[in-house]
C-alpha cells in the first residue's frame, strides 16, 4: 500500500492555484491520530477581494453561454471527481474521521448532483402572463452574478463540489470557502476546476470563517450568499450581509430532529432505523440526524433496552477501515463540545443506557474519540433535550399521547427533518402535519430522494436544496412588457 498523501493545498483563485497573500497554512489534523497530514492556505481578506473579482469578471460570459454548454461543463466536474474518488477519499476520510463507506457515497452524491443540475440547465424559464390582451408580458430568469458558498466540516467534498452544481447551471460564477476544519478535498476539487471550468467561474479560498468567510459575506459583488453550519454563524451571517447591502442569503442550519415511533410501529424496523438514523457513521455530525427517539410508553423499556444493545454492538475504530461503524469526532473542539453536551445530561438528570464517555487505552491511544452514547428518561427540562451536539449522542423520551408527542417534538427552536413511526395511515398523516419540520420520513430515516427539496423551518434556515428549487433559488425574474403587438 502507498504511504497516505500529504497534501499541500492551494485555494483557486482566477484559474490559478493560489497561496495566501500573507503566505499563512492552517494544518488538516487526521482527528483519528491528531497527526498533521496535510496544510491548506489559510485565506485572507485581501484573497476574498481576488476571487470575487476574477468571479466577477468571469460572470457575464459564464452567463451567457447556451445552458447546454454550462451543463457539458458541469457533466466534466462530475467524471473528473469520480476519476478522482480513491484520492479524495483517502484524503476525506484523514481530514474528516468519517466512515470510508460513507464517504465514498458523498463523492457519488456530488457527481449525481451535478449531472442532476446539468440536466435541468433547459428548465431555467420564464412565465408568461396574459396581463393584457395585446401586450406580451414574459419573465426570464437571470442568475445573480456572483454566488458565495460557505460550507460546513461534514460532509466536505459533498457540500463544496455538490452544491456548486445549482449555481453553476443558473449562470453565475462562484466563491467558495470551505470549513478551515476539512479543506483537503476542497483544494483537490480546485484542481479539477482549474483543469475543466473557465477561469475565474469557480473560485476557492480556504480560510477561517472570521477572516475568509465574513470577507466573503461583506463582498459588496456577491449579492447571493448560500451558507450551510450552525445557526450562530447563520445569524452572523445575516447580521454581516446587513451592514454592506441587500443580499438574498439562504441558511441550511442545525437540526435537533424527533422521531415519534407509535405503539402499532414495526419495531423490528423501527429501532435498528433509530440507530441508523443517528448517522453515527459520521460520529452524529449530520445535520438531519433524529437525535431525539420519542417511544410510546407502552413500547418504551423494550426500545430503550434494544436500542442501547444496537448502539453498545456499533464498532468504533479507524475510519478507513470498511468495518468500523464509526470513527472519531472531527476536531478537538467537536470533541470537547460533545463531552460538555455529555455532562449537561448527567447533570440534569438523564440516565445514560450506552456509551457516555470519551475512549481511551490501548485502543484509542491518540484523536478524538467519544463512545456512542444513549440517554434515556430524557424530558424537555433538559439542555440535551433541545441543544444541538451534533455529535454521537441519542436522547430518548418517554411519551403517552399524540398531542404531548407533538407539542414535545416541537418544542425546540429547530425544525429540519422528523420521522414518524407507525402502520396507521391517518396516524401518520396528523402527525406529519402537526411537526414542525422541512423533511419528513413515514417509516423512514435518512435518505434524501433526488429532486425533493430539503431544507428547514424555524431556527434550521430559509430556504431549499436539492430540488429544481435550488436551481430558480440562483436566479431572480426579470418581467419584460413588451407593446409591439398593439397598433
Ligand atoms: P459553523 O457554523 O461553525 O461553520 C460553518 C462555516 O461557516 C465554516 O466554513 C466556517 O469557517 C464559516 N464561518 C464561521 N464563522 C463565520 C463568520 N463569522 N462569517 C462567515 N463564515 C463563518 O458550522 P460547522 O461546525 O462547520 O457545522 C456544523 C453545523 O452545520 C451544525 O449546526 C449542523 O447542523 C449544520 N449543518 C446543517 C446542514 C443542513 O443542510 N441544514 C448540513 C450540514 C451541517
Amino acid at each position: 500500500m502507498s504511504a497516505p498523501e500529504f497534501l499541500d493545498g492551494r485555494m483557486l483563485i482566477d484559474g490559478k492555484q493560489a497561496e495566501a497573500s500573507d503566505g499563512a497554512f492552517l494544518d488538516a489534523v487526521d482527528p483519528a491520530t491528531e497527526e498533521v497530514i496535510g496544510r491548506v492556505p489559510a485565506g485572507t481578506t485581501e484573497d476574498v477581494r481576488l476571487a470575487a473579482a476574477a468571479a466577477e469578471r468571469a460572470a457575464s460570459a459564464w452567463a451567457g453561454l447556451p445552458p447546454r454548454d454550462r451543463a457539458t461543463a458541469l457533466v466534466e466536474v462530475a467524471a473528473a471527481l469520480r476519476a478522482e474518488r480513491d484520492r479524495i477519499v483517502d484524503l476525506e476520510v484523514r481530514d474528516s474521521g468519517s466512515t470510508v463507506r460513507k464517504l465514498r457515497l458523498d463523492i457519488a452524491r456530488a457527481a449525481e448532483s451535478l449531472e442532476y443540475y446539468a440536466g435541468l440547465a433547459g428548465e431555467l424559464k420564464g412565465e408568461t402572463v396574459p396581463a393584457t390582451a395585446r401586450g406580451l408580458h414574459f419573465s426570464t430568469r437571470e442568475p445573480y452574478g456572483v454566488v458565495g458558498r460557505i460550507t460546513p466540516f461534514n460532509h466536505p467534498i459533498f457540500f463544496a463540489a455538490g452544491k456548486m452544481a445549482a449555481p453553476l447551471a443558473a449562470g453565475n460564477t462562484m466563491v467558495i470557502k470551505p470549513s478551515e476544519q476539512t479543506s483537503l478535498s476542497a483544494c483537490v476539487l480546485g484542481e479539477i476546476c482549474g483543469q475543466v471550468l473557465p477561469s475565474g467561474v469557480v473560485n476557492i479560498v480556504t480560510g477561517v470563517g472570521a477572516v475568509a468567510g465574513d470577507a466573503l459575506v461583506r463582498d459588496p459583488r456577491i449579492r447571493r450568499i448560500a451558507f450551510t453550519g450552525s445557526v450562530a454563524t447563520g445569524l452572523a451571517l445575516q447580521r454581516a450581509a446587513a451592514e454592506v447591502n441587500v443580499k438574498t442569503l439562504s441558511l441550511e442550519l442545525g437540526g435537533k430532529n424527533p422521531m415519534v415511533v407509535f405503539p402499532d410501529a414495526d419495531l423490528e424496523a423501527a429501532l435498528p432505523a433509530a440507530v441508523a438514523g443517528m448517522n453515527f457513521s459520521w460520529a452524529g455530525q449530520s445535520c438531519g440526524s433524529q437525535s431525539r427517539l420519542f417511544l410510546h410508553e407502552s413500547i418504551y423499556d423494550e426500545g430503550v433496552a434494544r436500542v442501547a444493545e444496537l448502539v453498545d454492538g456499533l464498532t468504533v475504530g479507524d475510519p478507513r477501515d470498511p468495518a468500523s461503524d464509526m470513527g472519531p469526532v472531527n476536531s478537538r473542539a467537536q470533541y470537547e463540545k460533545v463531552l460538555r453536551h455529555i455532562d449537561t445530561a448527567f447533570e440534569d438528570g438523564a440516565r445514560l443506557v450506552a456509551g457516555g464517555r470519551s475512549l481511551r487505552g490501548e485502543r484509542f491511544p491518540t484523536g478524538y474519540w467519544v463512545a456512542p452514547t444513549v440517554f434515556a428518561d430524557v424530558t424537555p427540562g433538559m439542555r440535551i433535550f433541545r441543544e444541538e451536539v451534533f455529535g454521537p449522542v441519542l436522547s430518548i423520551v418517554r411519551w403517552s399521547t399524540s398531542d404531548e408527542v407533538v407539542a414535545m417534538a416541537n418544542d425546540v427552536e429547530y425544525g429540519l427533518t422528523a420521522s414518524v413511526w407507525t402502520r396507521d395511515l391517518a396516524t401518520a398523516l396528523n402527525t406529519v402535519h402537526a411537526i414542525d419540520a422541512g423533511y419528513v420520513w413515514v417509516n423512514g430515516v435518512s435518505a434524501h430522494f433526488p429532486g425533493t427539496s430539503f431544507g428547514g423551518v424555524k431556527n434550521s434556515g430559509i430556504g431549499r436544496e436539492e430540488g429544481i428549487d435550488e436551481l430558480f433559488s440562483y436566479t431572480q425574474p426579470k418581467f419584460v412588457h413588451v407593446n409591439a403587438m398593439t397598433r
